[in-house]
């Protein structure tokens, strides 16, 4: 028997066939016709009109609260129940992030939180710059709420849809619902380039600008001239190529992702003290992790028993994201609230959701968790 990870990439023959045709292309740098189709191809895919392929989803999460304004002395309204990448880029440009627990019945950042924390910065005369929103483990947050409170001040939303390639909102694509969007092609998100990231606008100018933030900011001249600081974050032809494979299975991915998901929650749905991450009745979540959360008390074990359990058994699982605002590194920083995600990360475990994962395996997982239960 082989380890089951927790959601390790699935390539095929496609993605071969691509990546070696670019390679024998001879396109291998970072730009080229893979990137230039992987962006037009991925815009089609999410309903925004410009895509600029960048070499991570931390790369695109910088560009784009950069493209929004976000500068040194700033704050911005950060969800606390997030991976760490969401609030590093917030420092990155010398801006603090402030933490807003999220909802219990979605999981993702709390549109009342978020009203009250605008209205009250809003009378105190120091709005946030931004409002970062993430679609937590492919599940949207709450756009309508959330984008009025910040249409009503004016704060610009950048989305965090990193897990989300895929999910829907009230039928619109995630992704789709800040001034920008953020994509990961992480090793292990729902697709994968190996690394890389897209930032997705429905302006032109601001696409430009990202393009060129992120080769070096070069001006056209034939020397290299240059009058701002840019980065290094475009990526790479031969990646793209691999992306464009990717995407092109997205959909049975989906699929794939939503029946394990649905196994999970029929095989223990009658274990006394197991919870499930909430889908809330707006959208289509992706389905890219399952969660679940684990009573002590009515299971007769805690969270870290059932992960030792399935580790014995060569089975990868993981804890819920650890809050933000208990990472040390921002100990000092603000919170609006904090006691739910709190409560999900003492007691919640992500299951094996690969694409790729069999019906045996995960029975397996199954039969680990239930095997654990009182009596
Ligand atoms: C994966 C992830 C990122 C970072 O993406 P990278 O491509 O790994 O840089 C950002 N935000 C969230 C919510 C993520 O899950």
């Amino acid at each position: 028997m082989t380890r089951v990870f927790l959601s390790p990439p699935e390539v095929g023959d496609e993605e071969r066939r691509m990546l070696l045709d670019a390679f024998d292309s001879n396109w291998i740098a970072p730009l080229g016709p893979d990137v230039d189709a992987f962006e037009a191809e991925f815009a089609t895919r999410v309903g925004v009109a410009h895509a600029v392929a960048l070499s991570s989803g931390t790369a695109a999460l910088h560009l784009a609260l950069l493209l929004v304004g976000v500068g040194p002395g700033d704050e911005v309204l950060v969800p606390s129940f997030t991976f760490v990448a969401t609030a590093n880029a917030v420092v990155y440009l010398g801006a603090t992030p402030v933490f807003v627990d999220c909802a219990a019945d979605t999981w993702t950042m709390d549109p009342g939180l978020v009203a009250g924390e605008l209205d009250r910065r809003a009378a105190a005369g120091r709005l946030p710059a931004a409002v970062v929103t993430v679609d937590l483990y492919g599940q949207s947050c709450d756009y309508d709420a959330i984008l009025a409170s910040c249409d009503r001040h004016g704060v610009p939303v950048v989305e965090d849809a990193a897990e989300a390639l895929g999910a829907t909102y009230r039928g619109r694509p995630a992704g789709s619902f800040g001034r920008m969007g953020v994509f990961s092609f992480n090793g292990n998100k729902i697709i994968t380039t190996s690394g890389g990231g897209m930032l997705v606008t429905a302006s032109a100018a601001e696409a430009e600008r990202a393009r060129y933030l992120a080769t070096q900011a070069r001006e056209p001249f034939p020397h290299y001239e240059h009058t701002t600081i840019g980065y290094n974050y475009r990526l790479s032809n031969l990646l793209a190529a691999l992306g464009r494979a990717q995407l092109a299975g997205l959909d049975s991915r989906i699929t794939r992702r939503r029946a394990i998901d649905t196994r999970y929650r029929t095989g223990l749905a009658d274990v006394d003290g197991i919870g499930f991450f909430p889908i809330a009745d707006y959208g289509e979540p992706n389905h890219w992790l399952t969660c679940v959360t684990v009573d002590p008390e009515r299971f007769g074990a805690d969270r870290e028993a059932v992960r030792l359990a399935l580790e014995a058994e060569d089975i990868e699982s993981r804890p819920t994201w650890k809050p933000l605002h208990l990472q040390p590194v921002f100990g000092a920083n603000e919170v609006v609230g904090g006691h739910v995600c709190a409560g999900i990360f003492a007691h919640g475990l992500c299951l094996p959701t690969g694409s790729a994962l069999s019906e045996e395996d995960q029975a397996r997982v199954v039969a680990v968790v239930r095997g654990l239960t009182r009596g």
